[in-house]
């Protein structure tokens, strides 16, 4: 199957993405982990990609698209992907359609996550991040067992740089002019399903496995 994750910063994608990958066998492309990798790794892409991730705005389209289908194009997602961040624009949604067409693929499934935006800014500005292995915890909400400290594989948590309160209010009306067209985009493409994310992580996944239907 391939999907789709949308939905504005700090809806709760990532932590989704990770439960979806799991249950469905598919790999999880999230082209916002391959930035940050490429900036600790220190790359040209990464030093192109931090002066806009740390503003809050979009890396530009051209970039974007070229990582995303150059991943695509990998063996592993021959059966099926996660996207999770990507497309951010309806430019990216038509680079994508194109792609996918030239190799007689489509969209499956876009699943779209719903929450307000005060909760939003709570979310992000409260969430500390694995440096090892990418979880993602809250300081109030999903409390790591020892503060500053992965519960899975002891990792240090951080805070991302782009999740203070003015960055993320900035990311979020970036989603409102520049993403959220896209779920009329894919609303006209059939494909969409609406979910709403503020009803506790568990109670969230149950919904989109119920929209998605079992594997
Ligand atoms: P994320 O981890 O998905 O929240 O992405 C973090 C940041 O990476 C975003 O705020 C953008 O600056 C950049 N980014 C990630 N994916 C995209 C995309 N599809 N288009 C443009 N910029 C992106």
């Amino acid at each position: 199957m391939n999907m789709i994750l949308l939905g504005p910063p700090g809806a709760g994608k990532g932590t989704q993405a990770v439960n979806i990958v799991e249950k469905y066998d598919v790999p999880h492309i999230s082209t916002g982990d391959i930035f940050r990798e490429n900036i600790k790794n220190g790359t040209e892409l990464g030093k192109k990609a931090q002066e806009y991730m740390n503003r809050g705005e979009l890396v530009p389209d051209e970039l974007v698209c070229e990582i995303a289908t150059d991943r695509l194009s990998r063996e592993d997602c021959a059966e099926g992907f996660l996207l999770d961040g990507f497309p951010r624009t309806v430019f990216q949604a038509e680079k994508l359609d194109e792609f996918l067409t030239a190799n007689g693929k489509k969209v499956d499934a876009v699943i779209n996550l719903e929450v307000e935006k005060e909760e939003l800014i709570t979310r992000l500005t409260g969430r500390r991040v694995c440096r090892k292995c990418g979880a993602s915890f809250h300081v109030v909400n999903i409390p790591p067992k020892t503060e500053g400290v992965c519960d899975y594989c002891g990792g240090e948590l951080y805070q991302r740089d782009d999740d203070t309160v003015e960055t993320a209010e900035n990311r979020i009306s970036v989603y409102d002019t520049q993403t959220k067209p896209l779920v009329d985009y894919y609303t006209k493409a059939g494909c969409i399903v609406n979910i709403d994310g503020a009803t506790g992580l568990e109670n969230v996944f149950a919904d989109i496995v119920t929209a998605l239907g079992e594997k």
